[in-house]
């Protein structure tokens, strides 16, 4: 699950992480009335206006405006609430229709005393998977083009692994502020930055941290003007303050419906849909569907539970994809009997009517051959095979 910028912020302050202080609001009117209060606390008439989407790069698409006083405020304001934001990570990139941005964050200018005297630093905190080890990744070239900066100057770009049974050692912290170039206090501050960053990575739960940038001010003090947060969403259930934040505005509308119905969905751009039970399947599905000649249009665990309204439920989303051709049933039937998801998948079947695309069911397990049975005899457009190889080899052949 991914958080907003003012949501990971608020997230980093309960762990004494230093941040970049705002308030978050959804009309000019509630922004007029946060920049009153960050006013009056920062003392400065200059405040940052931040488009709040789950997407970064916002600063390039024009989704991030300093404000030198109330009337520049507003202007922003208005001008960003509710605009289609186009960044080089929205859907379709820069060319693409962006997104509707909901809401904006009214923060401190925190470039003091001016944007010349500020250093801006890359850090973020990731689980390297071959590694078995957390990570941060961190470099002196922050702001907003790290990508670049990995690309065309590796060695610019420093690592540091993390033993999970020790955590994160004192001179690890004080390794990274040493590879930024700081010393005195700023060096200090950096290591109680880092420190305090692992510990709410860690507290929390998160699978990525990427804070771009972090900046030491010309008073040298070190803040995440940035916050870009991805939690883990096997370990929400620890965290029920932070599974409230889930903003479903965000997502896929079409996953965030699967969901609802306890479907595992995750929309792809091929044209053959899949169905599938278990997850280990529906990864040997697509597989197969691949060396077929085909591609996945979707990954879709239905989970155990394959009855005939969650098949009708999963065709509905299946088919809600226009590029489609085809829908691959592959369901093994351990827990469930396959005689009864035959029956679910002719129910539902008959129950939506439209359907028009080829159907292949590929059923094994108990009671296969009765299952098999009911969807020849049903009389409807559905092929079906028992073993994976056949149902692959129809796939092939009604799509082509
Ligand atoms: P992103 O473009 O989505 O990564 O959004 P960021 O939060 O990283 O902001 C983009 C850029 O806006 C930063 O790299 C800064 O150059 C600039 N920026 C952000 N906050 C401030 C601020 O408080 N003052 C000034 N002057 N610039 C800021
Ligand atoms: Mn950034």
């Amino acid at each position: 699950m991914n958080l907003h910028e003012y949501q990971g912020k608020e997230l980093l302050a309960s762990y004494g992480v230093a941040i970049q202080k705002g308030k978050v609001a959804s009309t000019l009117e509630e922004a007029v009335s946060a920049y009153e209060t960050i006013k009056a606390e920062s003392g400065s008439d200059f405040a940052v206006v931040k488009a709040q989407i789950h997407a970064g790069g916002r600063g390039k698409g024009g989704g991030v405006k300093l404000a030198k006083n109330l009337e520049d405020l507003k202007l922003h304001s208005s001008n960003i609430l509710g605009m289609m934001l186009k960044t080089p990570q929205t859907p379709g990139g820069l060319d693409g229709e962006g997104k509707l941005v909901r809401k904006v964050l009214i923060a401190e200018d925190t470039y003091v005393p001016d944007f010349d005297s500020c250093d801006e630093f890359y850090v973020s905190i990731l689980m390297d998977r071959e590694r078995k080890q957390n990570v941060i990744i961190y470099s002196t070239e922050g702001g907003m083009n790290i990508e670049e900066v990995a690309e065309e100057t590796p060695e610019l770009v420093h690592k540091e692994y993390i033993d999970a049974h020790i955590g994160l050692q004192g001179f690890q912290a004080r390794k990274v502020a040493f590879n930024l170039g700081l010393t005195g206090k700023a060096f200090k501050e950096m290591t109680k930055f880092i420190s305090k960053l692992y510990k709410a990575f860690v507290g929390s739960d998160a699978s990525l941290f990427e804070i771009n940038p972090v900046i030491k001010t010309g008073h040298d003090d070190i803040i995440a003007v940035d916050a870009k947060v991805t939690l883990d969403d096997n370990a929400l259930f620890r965290h029920p303050d932070l599974a409230e934040m889930r903003d479903t505005t965000e997502e896929d509308p079409t996953e965030v419906e699967a969901k609802g119905y306890g479907l595992n969905y995750v929309n792809l751009d091929g044209n053959v849909g899949c169905m599938v039970n278990g997850a280990g399947l529906a990864m040997a599905t697509m597989d197969i569907i691949k060396l077929s000649g085909g591609s996945p249009a979707n990954f879709l665990d239905v989970g155990g539970t394959a009855d005939a309204a969650r098949v009708e439920q999963a065709f509905r989303i299946i088919l809600r994809d226009d590029n489609v051709k085809a829908i691959l049933i592959n369901i093994f039937g351990g827990i469930v009997r396959c005689d009864r998801v035959a029956q679910g998948v002719v129910d539902a079947y008959k129950n939506m009517g439209n359907i028009k695309v080829p159907i292949i069911v590929r059923l094994q397990g108990t009671n296969a051959d009765i299952a098999k049975t009911i969807i020849d005899e049903s009389g409807l457009e559905v092929h079906s095979a028992i073993l994976l190889q056949e149902a692959a080899d129809i796939v092939k052949k009604v799509i082509s």
